[in-house]
């Protein structure tokens, strides 16, 4: 039997400062399984770096988002015993960063971005090291994109999983013996070994990959609560932890807008069946969520979750009546535009449908050419400022009364595209985003409280 194998991922507030950092070497001295470790960048520095790559910024600018970058990155440095080798890394770096950021082309070169969104990553596994060297665990970096392959999808990279794995087994098994490996969280490479990004929070994905390319039997994602609750607790205190969550759960909750974990984290746990921990890294005595194939109770509503800015088109023909191909020849444009459906509804002469964001990113990505095709075949109309809800559970579809349930407890609000019936683990539906801190409390008093 393969020795027993943790991948533990630490997110931007873990590592967000010196004394953050120590409470997560304090977990990995504790745990001797635990041989790779996955860092996100320090919180803060991820943000200023999208800035950069985005913003308008002139000269002044620039210097002021790279001065708060170093702000971040050196108070952790100077925490730390002095090491000549890590002053010139670091620096090394954070001149890499400078010339980087004041390139003219940078906001529209892409690799040029990724090279940019890289560089958090890249401080935080090497300060981090240090942390656990100081701690007594023998540590080193490992640098990802030696086998974190993926497309060239610059800013949402897709993995390619089986060069992920022959890398894995070639460059980072053997070095499991002897050092904890840290590794930079978000990060890839491409074919030709260009710089990408997985797209934002993407270091939960890596940690799971990882995990499954070393065939892990835990992922834990060390993060700033107690586990996954019953709702963002950020909306409401009544929000709780959930001892035990089904991967099916987990990942319809990622895919429908928990932050908590990134929305693909759950695809190579079931895959591989790799139970996922979710815990605060301050406070690792008070337990966390795990994540497992079967679990115990499959209760009717586990959480509610909320996903921000949805797009809603709805394209109308009076044609559609005994129209065949025409759902098709609207789908095939959204395709050809790389655009993914997300709900959809119907009637008889037109239908609704949202545009999944592609994971986590913040591009606007229905574009002109897109609307412009589609007017070609039909009417279109665009509408924004809506929030998707989704109450997450188990045999909603064939529940009596769950549906009702749940739509008692919003009466008063304006609810548009009410997804219901296709799958067991959800019931969604979009409403006015001024409107969804208030829903999304109802409904957790209706159906938790
Ligand atoms: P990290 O930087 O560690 O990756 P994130 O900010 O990405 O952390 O994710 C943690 C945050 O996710 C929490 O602070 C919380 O506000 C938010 N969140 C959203 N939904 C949930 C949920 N159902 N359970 C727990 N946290 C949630
Ligand atoms: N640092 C990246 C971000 O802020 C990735 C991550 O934290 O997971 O999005
Ligand atoms: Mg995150």
């Amino acid at each position: 039997m393969a020795p027993a194998l943790t991948i533990a991922k630490f997110g931007g507030t873990s590592v967000a400062d010196y004394a953050a950092m120590q409470s997560c070497a304090r977990i990995i001295a504790q745990q001797k399984d635990t041989r790779v470790v996955v860092v996100s960048a320090s919180a803060g520095v991820t943000n200023y770096l999208v800035s950069l790559c985005h913003d308008e910024l002139d000269a002044a600018g620039i210097a002021e988002t790279v001065a708060g970058i170093k702000q971040i990155q050196y108070a952790i440095h100077e925490c730390l015993p002095e090491s000549v080798q890590r002053t010139e890394q670091l620096e090394k770096l954070l001149s890499e960063l400078t010339l980087l950021a004041a390139q003219p082309s940078l906001r529209t070169n892409d690799m040029l971005k990724e090279q940019v969104l890289s560089m958090g990553e890249r401080m935080s596994s090497l300060l981090f090291t240090d942390v656990l060297l100081e701690m007594g665990v023998a540590a080193e970096v490992f640098d990802v994109k030696q086998v974190l392959r993926t497309d060239d999808n610059f800013g949402a990279a897709s993995p390619i999983l089986p060069e992920i794995k022959r890398l894995a087994q070639v460059h980072l098994a053997p070095r499991l013996a002897s050092h904890v490996q840290v590794t930079q969280g978000f990060v890839g490479a491409d074919e030709q070994g260009r710089t990408t990004t997985l797209g934002r929070g993407g270091s939960d994905f890596t940690a799971a990959l990882l995990a499954e390319a070393l065939k892990a039997q835990l992922c834990q994602i060390w993060t700033d609560v107690i586990g996954v609750y019953t709702t963002d607790p950020r909306i409401t205190a009544a929000a709780r932890p959930l001892p035990e969550l089904s991967f099916e759960e987990a990942a319809e909750m990622a895919t429908f807008g928990a932050k908590v974990l990134h929305p693909a984290t759950m695809e190579p746990a079931l895959r591989q069946d790799i139970k996922v921990f979710v815990g605060s890294s301050k406070e690792p005595e008070k337990g966390g969520t795990i994540i497992v194939r079967d679990c115990q109770d499959e209760p009717p509503y586990r959480a509610i979750t909320r996903r921000k800015e949805q797009v809603m088109v709805t394209v109308k023909t009076p044609k559609m009546m005994y129209a065949q191909g025409f759902l098709a020849k609207v789908f095939e444009i959204i395709a050809q535009h790389e655009l993914s459906v997300d709900l959809v509804t119907t009637s008889e002469i037109s239908v609704s449908f949202t545009l999944d964001n592609p994971p986590n990113s913040v591009a606007e990505r229905l574009n002109r050419e897109t609307i412009t095709q589609l007017q070609d075949i039909c009417e279109v109309t665009v509408e924004r400022g809506f929030d998707l809800i989704t109450v997450v559970g188990n045999n909603m579809q064939t529940s009596v009364g769950v549906s009702s349930k749940i739509l008692s407890a919003v009466t008063d609000n304006q609810l548009r595209m009410i997804c219901f019936g296709a799958n067991p683990h959800n019931m969604s539906f979009l409403v006015k985003a001024q409107e969804s801190d208030e829903i999304v409390q109802k409904l957790h008093r209706e159906l938790f409280e």
